[in-house]
């Protein structure tokens, strides 16, 4: 019962909140509900949450600045619920520090997928990326970390230092969307006017060594105008 994740839901939409709600305590997780960022502030304060998932526009104060505000008291993982179809806003959320984001209308699948998502790759920040296990399978495809090796249906991959790096950093944060910015900021540690040019160029290559057709996204979808995210893996 007390190892149950606690999830803090904030969002004004009655209906949305209801349905969240109903979903995860069905999936075992243990929710709180808020339906303004004034009582959401105080939930987040009083109950400390392993997840919260927000809403970017509620009555009474912008979702980016609870965000803001969560980050300066913890790491605690945020999945921003967001209307607008705005690939900005997203953007503006995950760069402040929101782990992910869902777009409305979203199904319970989807909801479940992320909340995982996020709790796993949440509970092994801190231990280092790269212990986390030696090998990881993604639908026919294994990641051998120690190794630094792809293979597909047992043939190997081949891949430059740069674009195993790309898959490694995507298959760690599996299931989770990661910016064009934070990819740029692992993979080379600077970014310029070319960078974002260059990361696309190595992800075609990716794509075309993985052999995705184009418009076929078996292993990293294209999430477009924000950035990249890999399927989740097998394992659970
Ligand atoms: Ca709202």
């Amino acid at each position: 019962m007390c190892n149950k994740h606690k999830i803090l839901v904030i969002e004004d939409e009655i209906n949305i909140c209801n349905f969240v709600k109903t979903i995860l305590e069905t999936n075992d997780y243990q929710v709180l509900v808020a339906q303004n960022g004034s009582t959401g502030k105080t939930l987040f304060f009083s109950h400390n949450p392993d997840l919260v998932i927000l809403d970017l526009g509620l009555p009474d104060i912008d979702g980016c600045d609870f965000i803001q505000m969560a980050r300066e008291q913890s790491a605690i993982p945020i999945i921003v619920l967001s209307a607008r179809t705005n690939e900005a806003d997203k953007v503006k959320a995950l760069d402040l520090g929101a782990n992910d984001y869902i777009t409305k209308p979203f199904g319970t699948n989807e909801l479940l997928a992320r909340v995982r998502a996020t709790l796993r790759t949440s509970r092994f920040q801190g231990i280092g990326d790269r212990q986390i296990r030696q090998k990881v399978q993604i639908k026919n495809m294994v990641i051998d970390y120690e190794a630094r090796r792809i293979t597909i249906d047992k043939q190997e991959i081949k891949l430059t230092q740069t674009e195993y790096n790309i898959i490694e950093l995507l298959s760690v944060h599996a299931g989770r969307v990661l910016t064009y910015s934070e990819i740029i900021k692992k993979i080379w540690g600077y970014s310029d006017s070319g960078s974002i040019k260059k990361l696309q160029v190595n992800m075609a290559n990716i794509r075309k060594k993985l052999g995705e057709q184009p418009g076929e996204y078996l292993y990293i979808l294209n999430e477009l105008g924000v950035g990249y995210r890999m399927n989740e893996d097998n394992e659970e």
